[in-house]
C-alpha cells in the first residue's frame, strides 16, 4: 500500500483507522449480512449507528440540550439558504462579515432571501486578514450575524466571537472539531463534513431550538431545521454511509483525546510550518496577516513563481499530494486538518527545505 500525504483542502483525508474499519466491514456490517450501504435506514443497526454518531458528536463538542443536530445533506451552501430562510424571521436584515470567498458566497445566497448588512470586507486586499471587532458596523435589529471563522482558500482564521444579542451563525466547514468551542455562544453551526469530519454528502447543522418554527410556508420543505429535527433528520433517505462514516470518524476523535488534543496537535502542526516559512529567508511567504492565520490551511507563494511547476512535480513524486493554490491566492496551500498527522507536516517542511536548498 502507497498512501500519499494528503493536503486537499476538500474533500480530504481521513484516519488511516477509520478507512481499515470501513474496509473491514465493507462486505458485511456488523450481523446485517449486507454493507451499510444496502441496508434501510429505518432499521434498527442504522438508527443505533446514526444516534451513536449524534451522541458522540455533542460529547466531543459540549452540545447542550437545547440543541439539535441535524444530518443534511446539500452542503455548506445549501445552509447559505437555508439560514435565511429560517432564520430571517426575527428581524429586517441579517449581518454578514465578509471575510474570503465562502462569507462572499454566503451573502450573494443570502441577498435572494433577506436584506444584507456587510458588516467587514476585505475583499479589495484579498482576504489577507480579519477586522478587529470593534470595526465591525453591526445592526441594533440584525435577525442574526453571520461568521465564516476559517475561509479555507484564503486561510484566514479568527477565534472570537462579536459582540451581539443576535444569534451567531458560523460557517465552521473547515475548523469544526479542530479545537475545543463553548456552543452555547452560537445560535447556529453548520460544516459541510468533508473537511474535518467525513466523505462529501453529509452538512451538519447544530441549531438552538428557539430558532426553530419560523419558516415560510412556501419555501422547500426539507430546507426547514423543524422538519428535520422532528424526523431525527430523516424526514428522506439521508446520506447513509456519510452518516455512518463519520460516526466511526467522532469515534476515532473520542479514542485519541478528543478536541482538546487535536488543537495541541493542531497548533503544533501550524505553527511548525508558518515558522518554516517565516524564517525561509522569502524563499516561500504566507500573505496573511501574523493574528489572522488559520490552523488548517496555510496558503503559501515562492519568490520566484516560476519554480510554482517544478515545486508541484517534485512535491508529488515525493509523496506530498495537492498542494497547488487555489487559483484564486495561486501558489500553494497545504491543508492540515485533524487527520493530518505531525509527520506528514514534517515531511512537507523536511520537502520545502530540500527544494529550498536547490534552488535559491
Ligand atoms: C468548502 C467550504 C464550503 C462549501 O462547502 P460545500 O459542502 O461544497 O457546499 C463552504 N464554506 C467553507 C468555509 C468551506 O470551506
Amino acid at each position: 500500500m502507497s498512501r500519499v500525504y494528503n493536503f486537499s483542502a476538500g474533500p480530504a483525508v481521513l484516519p488511516l483507522a477509520v478507512l481499515e474499519e470501513v474496509q473491514a466491514e465493507l462486505l458485511e456490517w456488523g450481523h446485517t449480512g449486507a454493507s451499510v450501504m444496502e441496508v434501510s435506514h429505518r432499521g434498527g443497526p442504522f438508527m443505533q449507528t446514526a444516534a451513536q454518531a449524534e451522541q458522540d458528536l455533542r460529547d466531543l463538542m459540549g452540545i447542550p440540550d437545547n440543541y439539535k443536530v441535524l444530518f443534511l445533506q446539500g452542503g455548506a451552501t445549501m445552509q447559505f439558504s437555508a439560514i435565511p430562510l429560517n432564520l430571517g424571521f426575527a428581524g429586517k436584515r441579517a449581518d454578514y462579515a465578509h471575510t474570503g470567498h465562502w462569507s462572499k458566497k454566503a451573502i450573494a445566497d443570502a441577498k435572494r432571501f433577506i436584506d444584507v448588512n456587510v458588516v467587514c470586507d476585505t475583499s479589495e486586499e484579498g482576504y489577507k486578514h480579519v477586522p478587529e471587532a470593534s470595526s465591525w458596523q453591526l445592526s441594533d435589529d440584525a435577525a442574526y450575524v453571520h461568521i465564516t471563522p476559517n475561509e479555507t482558500i484564503a486561510g484566514v482564521e479568527f477565534d472570537w466571537l462579536p459582540e451581539t444579542q443576535a444569534p451567531i451563525c458560523a460557517d465552521l466547514s473547515s475548523t469544526i472539531l479542530s479545537r475545543p468551542i463553548d456552543v452555547r455562544k452560537y445560535g447556529l453551526i453548520y460544516a459541510g463534513a468533508q473537511k474535518n469530519i467525513g466523505p462529501a454528502g453529509l452538512t451538519i447543522v447544530i441549531v438552538r431550538d428557539d430558532l426553530l418554527g419560523h419558516f415560510p410556508a412556501d419555501a422547500p420543505r426539507l430546507l426547514d431545521y423543524q422538519v428535520m429535527a422532528e424526523s431525527d433528520s430523516m424526514n428522506n433517505t439521508p446520506p447513509t454511509f456519510a452518516w455512518y462514516l463519520a460516526g466511526k470518524v467522532f469515534a476515532w476523535l473520542k479514542a485519541n483525546g478528543g478536541v482538546e488534543s487535536m488543537a495541541q496537535t493542531n497548533q503544533q502542526k501550524a505553527s511548525a510550518l508558518y515558522d518554516y516559512i517565516d524564517n525561509s529567508n522569502g524563499f516561500y511567504t504566507n500573505p496573511v496577516a501574523v493574528d489572522s492565520r488559520s490552523w488548517m490551511n496555510v496558503p503559501f507563494i515562492l519568490a520566484d513563481d516560476q519554480l510554482d511547476a517544478s515545486f508541484l512535480a517534485e512535491s508529488h513524486a515525493a509523496g506530498l499530494h495537492a498542494l497547488k493554490g487555489h487559483r484564486s491566492v495561486g501558489g500553494m496551500r497545504a491543508s492540515i486538518y485533524n487527520a493530518m498527522s505531525v509527520d506528514g507536516v514534517t515531511a512537507l517542511i523536511d520537502f520545502m527545505d530540500q527544494f529550498k536548498a536547490k534552488h535559491q
